[in-house]
């Protein structure tokens, strides 16, 4: 499987390989016609006492040929084009045709040229092969269409060089035999230097793309984990732990800007007795169900619900006024007895219910966590012995001097 699955990795990595090597050869057409062009016009003028008249014409047609069979292979290539649409062969053929086409258009001139010029033009014949070679490098992209090139181009050369049997022109052949074969071995290391570029841009590609992926998915790896250290797992609402951390920003804050901060306990009634006749997992699903009710009861997004141990719970409501706090306290209570979920052996009501502390540090006053929580757990304990099912609230006997002291505990 594994190996299957390397092989089509590799596969899809030669077919992106050979799709940019032939969008690299047909972004070099525009500028090979345009060479071709300038050197067929140059060697026109040059010559033009010594070639006849219809053979420049000839020359010419076939030029503009040429050219017309490399505007239809530009213009009919798609640059955005995926591998599949291209369709990739039928490409690669085409660009050999014309490489084929044109080496030896220019094989036929040099020939030609040859016979009909006069000795002293020979050599500059000659170098027009030598640059033919050279500039056809751009083709070592993809080494077989710079092969078809090249011995399309100088095969035919060689031979009516070699058939001529005179030195000078065997001596020619044998320099371009020498120039081809280190032209070749150039070409050959030029073509393996794109290809590794082109197979390392493309393993870079892949390696960023896994990379981001991996990123991904490690950062909701994270948000999920930052979401279960910070949620009760059985009630789905925040634990102790995230609740503490807020409740210490919430009063820095209400040290610093001067606002109210309330607290709501609220204990489910009898509890144990629910446990005891109905059974823990019952005693769950109701703990659940208490849990949710207390959530949507609170109306702003800075209010929170934590699971303060067991079967209690603590609502912290920031910039939360006594009477804001003491209605919503009441609310809630009324909600969850509205649940209506029955408890067999409750003393206050036939329905599960919370008695429910309150406690608020007022504006521009400054007490500490421990004390504020004291009050509140107080406020819970006067409800319980007032009959349970109930709200109560517990307020602070300020005593100069002692503010002071708290809102330094606060800071800290
Ligand atoms: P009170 O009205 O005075 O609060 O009486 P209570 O029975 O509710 O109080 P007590 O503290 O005696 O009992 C609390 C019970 O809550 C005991 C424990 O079994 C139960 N309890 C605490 N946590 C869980 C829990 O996660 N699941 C279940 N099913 N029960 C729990
Ligand atoms: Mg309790
Ligand atoms: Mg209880």
């Amino acid at each position: 499987m594994n190996d299957q699955r390397l092989a089509e990795q590799h596969m899809r990595t030669n077919q992106d390989i050979l799709l940019r090597q032939i969008r690299l050869l047909h972004k070099q057409i525009p500028l090979a016609s345009a060479m071709h062009f300038l050197l067929a016009s140059f060697i026109a003028v040059v010559m033009t006492q010594v070639i006849p008249g219809a053979l420049v014409l000839i020359g010419w047609v076939w030029l503009i040929v040429l050219l017309m069979v490399k505007y239809f292979l530009y213009s009919s290539f798609d640059e955005s084009a995926d591998y599949a649409a291209i369709q990739i062969d039928r490409r690669y053929y085409l660009l050999c045709i014309d490489a084929f086409l044109t080496g030896l258009s220019w094989s036929i001139g040099i020939i030609l040229l040859a016979e009909l010029t006069p000795i002293e033009f020979q050599i500059f014949v000659y170098i027009i092969v030598v640059a033919l070679c050279a500039t056809a490098i751009g083709l070592a992209i993809k080494t077989g269409i710079y092969y078809i090139y090249q011995a399309a181009l100088l095969l035919p050369v060689l031979v009516f060089l070699f058939s001529k049997q005179e030195s000078l022109d065997s001596l020619l052949a044998i320099f371009l035999c020498i120039l081809v074969v280190i032209m070749w071995v150039f070409a050959n290391q030029t073509s393996r230097a794109i290809t590794d570029t082109l197979k390392l841009n493309l393993e870079n590609k892949v390696l960023t793309s896994g990379l981001k992926h991996a990123n991904s998915r490690l950062q909701m790896a994270n948000e999920e984990l930052t979401q279960l250290s910070s949620t009760d797992g059985l009630t789905l609402v925040a634990n102790r732990r995230y609740f503490e951390e807020r409740l210490a920003n919430e009063l820095a804050r209400a040290t610093r800007d001067g606002i109210p901060v309330s607290l709501v306990m609220l204990d489910v009634d009898f509890f144990k007795m629910y446990n005891d006749i109905l059974g823990h997992l019952s005693g769950d699903e109701c703990l659940k169900n208490v849990a949710n009710c207390v959530r949507e009861s609170l109306k702003r997004p800075t209010d929170i619900v934590a699971r303060f141990g067991g079967e209690e719970f603590i609502v912290m409501l920031s910039n939360t006024e006594q009477a804001g706090a003491q209605k919503l306290a009441e609310e809630i209570r009324r909600n969850i007895e509205a649940l209506q979920i029955i408890h067999p052996n409750s003393k206050s009501s036939k329905y599960v219910t919370v008695s429910v502390g309150v406690s608020t540090i007022p504006k521009g006053q400054q007490v500490s966590r421990d004390m504020l929580l004291m009050k509140v757990d107080e406020a819970l304990y006067l409800a319980k012995a007032e009959g349970r099912n109930t709200v109560r609230t517990v307020q602070y006997e300020y005593e100069k001097g002692t503010i002071g002291d708290f809102a330094n505990k606060n800071r800290a």
